[in-house]
């Protein structure tokens, strides 16, 4: 596994220490993980070769939802941290600095992402075999197929299970952590 951090709202050693909460499994899966500031993912919609779809930048650079995503082929996981929206009752809630918040979203986020790896690599057909093509034409199904559930419902799992851990990891002094964006909540924003 490669970390790189473009951005410098995390570092390598705190994204490193993180993903060694999870089990053999996750840490041993071959995969390079980067963290990305808009800037480079603007250098990278322009470059000779992107990683993504021309659509996937527009979609990213748009300010859409979307913070992470794994790309089976290249074996990367990318992180979007600009994509985080504030969040007023979020913030009120737990009483964390926003940047703290965006701090926390992307280690949940890279296990969900690192979940996906795993779900390929270990050839996870009852979970790929829902994947949507192409989540823009339906949401709603894209959210509840159990490729989804299960990196949703993996990532609660370790999140819960090291929530004392990232803690200290990330030096955060509250021992409160977000409201978590479970695919329900996401179900239940996408029909407001
Ligand atoms: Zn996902």
């Amino acid at each position: 596994m490669e970390i790189k951090t473009i951005s410098t709202i995390v570092t390598i050693a705190e994204v490193e220490k993180c993903i060694a909460l999870l089990e053999k499994d996750y840490t041993d899966l071959d995969v390079v993980i980067e963290i990305h500031t808009k800037k480079s993912i603007e250098r990278e919609k322009t470059s000779s070769k992107p990683d993504l779809s021309k659509g996937e930048y527009i979609t990213i650079l748009r300010g859409s939802t979307k913070t992470g995503v794994y790309v089976h082929t290249l074996k990367k996981i990318k992180s979007f941290p600009f994509n985080y929206k504030y969040n007023k009752s979020e913030y009120n809630e737990h009483e964390l600095p926003f940047n703290d918040l965006i701090r926390y979203n992307i280690i949940f986020n890279l296990f969900h992402e690192l979940r996906h790896a795993w779900q390929y690599q270990n050839n996870k057909s009852e979970y790929l075999k829902s994947k949507s093509e192409d989540p823009a034409l339906d949401l709603m199904a894209y959210y509840s197929s159990p490729f989804e559930e299960d990196a949703d419902k993996f990532e609660i799992e370790q999140r819960n299970k090291h929530a004392k851990a990232i803690n200290e990891i990330l030096k955060i002094k509250s021992s409160a952590f977000p409201v978590y964006q479970s695919y329900q909540d996401n179900l239940n924003s996408l029909k407001q």
